[in-house]
């Protein structure tokens, strides 16, 4: 594994499982420096990535949870090189039946935690001149998805707030883009219908559901200097699933 991270410092938000968990491993395989930032779990999480790993229990919709958290990574490292927003849920229904809170919990976690932490971040990425930051948006933020009102809300939000976060601080040397992965086999999408997961893997080119090492791989690639002069894109990691709609 080539290491293109080599002591940066990463912040990755519901790192402790899922895509998350297998990007902080990746990160570590690369060189980095890796912050398991997470509601719960970081602890067992980033004991087992080893002596270039620190948990942070975190919570992304709390702001001031999310200003301590930063500040106990500086204390710890010093810097702050790169962040991956990853921290997602779902709380799926039709409009018809989508509650006040189901969208209220979905857009505090997917788009004002997105908020919260790249603002916090920014800062010190913007006084070094220096950073990257990756988001995670979905095929379904860019394609919409039946009975994901408040997810696909978020996750075209996301999309938006990247390619702002991309201009605005793209001069002053901290690049912003984001990944729109397809259907990923973790607790997430385990908790779809089997025969949605089915059909998914069916219409997709690659012949197979992605695995959280396909998002890791492409997070690793944006927040490195191989990734230097992409700003402001959003990377489908699908299989090619989306090809021609
Ligand atoms: P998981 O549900 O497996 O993991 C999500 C992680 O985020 C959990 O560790 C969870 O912690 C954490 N989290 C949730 N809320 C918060 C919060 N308020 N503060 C901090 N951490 C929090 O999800 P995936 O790994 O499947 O997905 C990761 C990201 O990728 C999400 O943004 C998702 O929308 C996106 N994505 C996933 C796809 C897929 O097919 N799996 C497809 C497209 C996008 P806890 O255990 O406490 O809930």
């Amino acid at each position: 594994m080539s290491k293109r991270l080599e002591n940066r410092v990463v912040i990755v938000t519901g790192g402790a499982r899922g895509i998350g968990r297998a990007t902080c491993v990746r990160l570590v395989e690369e060189g980095a420096n890796v912050v398991v930032a997470d509601r719960a779990g970081a602890e067992e999480t980033a004991r087992s990535l080893g002596a270039g790993a620190m948990a942070l229990a975190l919570d992304v919709t709390d702001v001031d949870n999310v200003k301590a958290g930063v500040e106990a990574v500086l204390a710890r490292w010093g810097k702050i090189d790169g962040l991956v927003n990853n921290a997602g849920i779902t709380r799926d229904a039709s409009l018809l039946k989508t509650s006040d809170e189901a969208w209220d919990a979905v857009i505090a976690v997917n788009l004002t935690g997105t908020f919260n932490m790249t603002r916090a971040v920014a800062s010190h990425m913007v006084a070094r001149k220096t950073g990257a930051i990756v988001n995670a948006s979905s095929i379904v933020g860019l394609h919409g998805n039946f009975g994901q009102s408040n997810y696909v809300a978020t996750k075209a939000g996301v999309i938006g707030l990247t390619k702002v976060w991309a201009r605005e601080l793209g001069r002053k040397g901290v690049r912003v883009n984001c990944i729109a992965p397809g259907f990923i086999q973790t607790e997430m999408t385990a908790a779809m219908p089997p025969d949605i997961l089915s059909s998914m893997k069916d219409r997709t080119p690659i012949g197979r559901l992605g695995q959280p090492e396909d998002v890791a791989a492409a997070y690793a690639f944006l927040l490195s200097d191989d990734a230097s002069f992409i700003n402001g894109q959003v990377l489908g990691v699908d299989g090619g699933l989306v090809i021609g709609t």
